[in-house]
């Protein structure tokens, strides 16, 4: 159901300036986006990426709207430890359990920012000799992007402004959180 919000007034809602995506419009756009995944990856057992730990709700419920073969990977990579901006350096911290080479990849990101992670990402997937390598994000803030990046499937165009929730987090929390909100600047600037 999608009436949780009522449950989670107060307590982490209370950091919030804004929700921006409610929980039945992230399931509606989620299960579309695995639709359309599934049927373009029909014939292709794709390799869905997720990148750890902010695609976890998401990926958990993308593939749960592909009704095709497929098999679930995750990498981590350093993240912004608890800043709200990019420091532009990526570190692999745990790898894939599975081979690379000659599979169809779709890399599953919560939200691509700056782009910098995800461009290091699929240079280092591409020695690997992938037979195709994708992105698919939540969200995109595209107004951020420092690098441009081929961004083949978006959930939701994002404001540039620092969101949590549904597996985003700020200092390790809120991805709990089953909406998306725009985190009250003071939490951050203390
Ligand atoms: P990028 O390398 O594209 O700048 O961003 C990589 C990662 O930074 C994202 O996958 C996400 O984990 C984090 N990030 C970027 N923008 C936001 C945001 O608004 N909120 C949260 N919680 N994380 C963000
Ligand atoms: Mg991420
Ligand atoms: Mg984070």
């Amino acid at each position: 159901t999608h009436t949780t919000t009522d449950t989670w007034q107060g307590g982490l809602t209370a950091d919030l300036s804004k929700i921006l995506l409610t929980e039945a419009q992230i399931h509606q756009r989620v299960a579309e986006l695995g639709r359309t995944l599934a049927s373009e990856y029909a014939d292709k057992d794709p390799l869905m990426v997720g990148i750890l730990s902010g695609s976890l709700l998401f990926m958990a419920d993308l593939v749960r709207h592909m009704n095709i073969p497929l098999s679930i990977d995750f990498m981590a990579v350093s993240s912004y430890g608890d800043r709200t901006t990019s420091s532009g350096e990526v570190r692999i911290l745990k790898d894939l359990s599975n081979a690379a080479t000659g599979r169809h990849i779709v890399l599953v990101e919560d939200i691509v920012d700056s782009g910098l992670t995800l461009d290091y990402l699929c240079d280092v997937l591409r020695t690997r000799h992938p037979a195709s390598l994708e992105i698919c994000t939540l969200l995109d803030k595209h107004e951020a992007r420092k690098r441009p990046l081929q961004v083949r499937h978006v959930g939701f165009p994002c404001p540039n402004e620092f969101v949590v929730g549904y597996g985003l987090d700020y200092a390790g929390h809120y991805r709990n959180l089953p909406y998306i909100g725009v985190l009250k600047p003071a939490i951050y600037t203390t």
